[in-house]
């Protein structure tokens, strides 16, 4: 996709937030507790290799990506050492390209772990495979069920320590961002009551994304994967207003006009004429659409121009959109989609309200031809 460094739109990475939000969540951790910064998915739309300079100099001691790609990309970008663990599960086949490049997989049940070795007692590898295995304790996506399960896995990753290292052990869990904490405290129970086959700990034990460790305890691990909090996005979508420390949003996403008139009363806007101007009204285009990642769903909704919440009117176009001016504006005036203008804002998670849907889609959504501005 070609990025357009040659038009009027640009999302405006505020790479201070993201530094702020990473130290806060650092500096809330027990003493001792590492932090990785979940860059997957081009960093929620920020950014990978960007972000993960700057959660680097905030304190960040590895990263989480889902896919052995977005690893290498962080390596390739100059993330030479640090510990990056893919958290998704791969073809293991990858395992050797994991282990040429130091990055740690996730490993969900004892066949792939056979074949991953397999795969690299073939090859000769420098490194050994970092391998955490993922506990399913109630999410339900991918992980060992019960301890009989787990043993089995450690006893062959114990087999294999000639290709293999056994760093991590992790698991997920599915509503920590909800303020009903029965389901997540079953959740812990059945951790705990697997831990007890772990009879020598490996050097990560993970249990936290965001929500855990800004609303629950999450003793018993020493490390936690840190997504949604780093770029300044509550994930309960403000369900849970409160937070242990400011959660600054670090994404913004500007344009401009880049047409204006005025249209007559009768007159319609826009694929469908969804819309009638019922008096004489001034109309703006905005140069973006869906294929941005303007979700098309957002017509009557609103930009932010000049501190005015002005509705989008008609249907979102591909490339472009229009809206209504409270007076008359001329081509080139800075329109917000997301962000602060004077004293208003649009956040993700108004935009994610309007759509039925939740923050994390609106600013992963957004598509690469956006250009990023970082400052
Ligand atoms: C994406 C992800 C995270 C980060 O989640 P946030 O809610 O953004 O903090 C943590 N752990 C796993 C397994 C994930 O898939």
């Amino acid at each position: 996709m070609a990025v357009g460094n040659h038009r009027f739109a640009q999302l405006v990475i505020d790479q201070q937030a993201i530094y702020e939000n990473i130290k806060n969540a650092k500096h809330n951790l027990p003493a001792g507790d590492e932090l990785f910064m979940t860059v997957k998915a081009n960093g929620y739309g920020h950014g990978a290799v960007q972000v993960a300079q700057v959660a680097k100099r905030a304190g960040a001691d590895g990263f989480c990506v889902s896919i052995i790609d977005e690893a290498l990309e962080l390596r390739r970008g100059g993330i030479a050492k640090s510990p990056i663990l893919v958290l998704g599960i791969g073809d293991a086949i990858d395992a050797k390209v994991a282990a040429d490049n130091n990055i740690s997989l996730t490993a969900a049940s004892s066949d792939w772990l056979e074949k991953a070795a397999e795969v690299l007692e073939l090859y000769p590898v420098t490194n050994k495979v970092k391998i955490h295995l993922a506990l399913d304790t109630g999410m339900g996506r991918i992980g060992f069920q019960t301890a009989e399960e787990l043993q089995e896995a450690i006893a062959v990753l114990e087999h294999h320590t000639n290709v293999m290292e056994w760093e991590g052990l992790f698991t997920h869990f599915a509503t920590a961002d909800d303020p009903n904490t029965e389901y997540f405290e079953l959740q812990k129970s059945r951790f705990t009551e697997m831990m007890k086959v772990v009879k020598q700990r490996p050097k990560y034990v993970h249990i936290a994304n965001s929500a855990t460790s800004l609303w629950h305890d999450f003793s018993g691990s020493n490390m936690v994967r840190l997504g949604a909090a780093g770029y300044g996005l509550n994930p309960s979508g403000d369900v849970i207003p409160t937070t242990p420390y400011p959660l600054k949003p670090a994404m913004s996403f500007v344009s401009q006009l880049v047409y204006t008139k005025q249209i007559a009363a009768g007159r319609s806007v826009g694929y469908g004429a969804t819309y009638t101007a019922k008096q004489a009204e001034w109309i703006g285009t905005i140069p973006v659409g869906y294929a941005d990642g303007v979700p098309r769903k957002l017509q009557g909704f609103h930009v932010l121009i000049d501190g005015h919440e002005c509705e989008i009117v008609g249907r979102v176009c591909m490339d472009q959109m229009m809206v209504r001016l409270p007076y008359k504006m001329v081509p080139g005036t800075k329109v917000v989609l997301m962000g602060e203008s004077n004293d208003k804002k649009i956040t993700a998670e108004d935009i994610a309200e309007y759509i039925d849907t939740i923050g994390y889609d609106v600013i992963c959504g957004f598509s690469s031809r956006l250009a990023h501005r970082y400052v």
